[in-house]
């Protein structure tokens, strides 16, 4: 591995800055110079330039007066969901396109305080609605792996940015796997952590009953640092943040794994997976065995549900969420208009994609009265026993692997006019949604066409510590998080 900055990872990076072999503006410096040569993958929705140097001279001035923060004058970048008040936010919507928010995030601010620098919003799925990135209303973001290929999404400019080297770690969110998904097509680390630990304040609401924030980066290690910056109670500006005090999550890292149970839910490995996935798979759980672990057969017989459950619960709560871009608070309004409804109709008309217009509409429809009580209702009698499942499950295991996704990475177009096949490529990552529990994706090795399976490990509640050790070791053993696309 070369020594270029973009190679370093955040903790590596952090060292540099802290023996001051490298400024945090220059390393600024460089990821910007990156983004620039790299445009053509389309991983970025906003940049500034002097709003990032003048974070980094902040950041140089605590280094040098001997702050030791462990991320300070780490560069990093937000998913678009994340409002800022420094950067347009748009939720890769035309909706608000240009919006400007009068305040930051709090998990965008906790970094900040951290000391980390922003080198801007990422392309994601319009309101973080989608599996490939191509439902941004603004451009597809590309897989660097191969640029034919969808990087996956919904928080897929931020899988690019750090697969690419274009930034070091970035900011994601995750209602139905849209870390983890991403993080598997593109050959990085993400963990979505434990519903309710990160504060939702600032990420603009998807479903608020799923939506949670967590770090994507190159390795588990660097995961770790990151998480332990984002989470902890937030209960003045988030009620569903869960009152239990952030952690360090390094300190656990490098401890062993003899004596772990490895839940193996048969139903992740059936007709649907693909042969060049499951072999990656079943290598990385060949892997764990050596390490001391023991793999244990269990059954989460719900898991094909979780597609039907999710795609009414999800639109249900986006329906509603959505209701407040109404052309009158924020965002864009149509320009010629009739009366107030006429004006409502053509804002929406003009302001939403497709995507987000088939969601309103299931939403609304869901929710209706006459079809509560057979879809949302049923929807959510079965998400608590997709939740009982798992803790059926965890009597016998500490986590849970098992495959991200069905497939590596498809290519760009392939769904095309087909919504379903999206949707039917989640069931993996949903179940972990719907039951609340923390989940990552480790790089694992490469199937089809030479791109990136990721190995998804789910653990229980608060477990996140357990899943990034299992991760750390696995990549001590391995070299997959390291690898680089050719010509990045
Ligand atoms: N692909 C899923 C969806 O389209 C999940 C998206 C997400 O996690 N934000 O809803």
């Amino acid at each position: 591995m070369s020594g270029a900055l973009h190679d370093l990872g955040v903790a590596a990076l952090a060292a540099r800055l802290k023996a001051r072999e490298v400024s945090a503006v220059e390393a600024a410096q460089h990821f910007l110079a990156r983004s620039r040569a790299h445009q053509a993958l389309g991983a970025y929705l906003a940049e500034d330039e002097a709003v990032t140097l003048a974070q980094a001279a902040a950041a140089d001035a605590r280094l040098a007066a001997g702050d030791t923060a462990p991320l300070l004058g780490v560069p990093i970048a937000h998913k678009d969901i994340f409002v800022t008040k420094d950067f347009p936010s748009t939720a890769g919507s035309k909706m608000l396109a240009g919006y400007r928010s009068p305040f930051d995030a709090t998990v965008v601010r906790q970094l900040a305080e951290a000391g980390m620098v922003s080198l801007g919003k990422l392309n994601c799925d319009e309101f973080a609605m989608g599996s490939s990135n191509e439902n941004s209303a603004f451009q597809p973001a590309k897989n660097p792996w191969d640029a034919t290929r969808v990087p996956g999404g919904s928080s897929g400019g931020s899988a690019v940015a750090v697969a690419a080297g274009l930034a070091p770690a970035a900011t994601g969110t995750d209602t139905g796997g849209s870390i983890r998904q991403p993080s598997s097509f593109c050959g990085i680390t993400g963990i979505k952590p434990t519903y309710g630990r990160a504060s939702r304040y600032g990420m603009i609401a998807f479903a608020s009953s799923l939506d949670q924030a967590g770090p994507m980066a190159r390795s588990a290690q660097d995961c770790a640092l990151l998480l332990s910056a984002i989470c902890g109670p937030d209960p003045d500006r988030d009620s569903t943040s869960l009152d239990v005090p952030a952690e360090d999550f390094s300190r656990g890292l490098g401890d062993s794994l003899q004596g772990l149970r490895i839940g193996v839910p048969k139903e992740f490995f059936g007709e649907g997976l693909a042969a060049d996935v499951r072999a990656v798979i079943d290598a990385a759980l060949a892997e764990y065995v050596k390490q001391g672990a023991t793999l244990v057969p269990i059954s989460l017989p719900r898991t094909e549900l979780a597609i039907p459950v999710y795609y009414i619960i999800a639109p249900a709560e986006a329906s509603s969420n959505l209701s407040r871009f109404d052309g009158v608070k924020f965002g864009h309004r149509a320009a010629q208009h009739g009366d107030l409804l006429d004006m409502y109709k053509k804002t929406r008309a003009e302001g939403f994609g497709d995507e987000v217009k088939r969601r309103i509409m299931i939403g609304a429809y869901v929710l209706s009265h006459g079809y509560y009580d057979a879809y949302y209702l049923q929807a959510q009698k079965i998400r608590r026993m997709i939740a009982d499942d798992f803790q059926q499950a965890f009597k016998t295991c500490d986590v849970i692997a098992g495959p991200v996704a069905p497939t590596v990475a498809w290519h760009l177009g392939d769904h095309g006019n087909d919504p379903l096949a999206d949707y039917l490529a989640d069931i993996f990552t949903l179940p972990a949604s719907l039951a609340g529990l923390p989940g990552m994706s480790v790089p694992a090795g490469f199937g089809e066409g030479g791109m990136p399976v990721g190995l998804q490990l789910i653990g229980n509640y608060f477990s996140e510590a357990k899943l990034l050790n299992a991760a750390h070791r696995f990549q001590q053993a391995t070299d997959f998080h390291l690898r680089r696309p050719a010509g990045y």
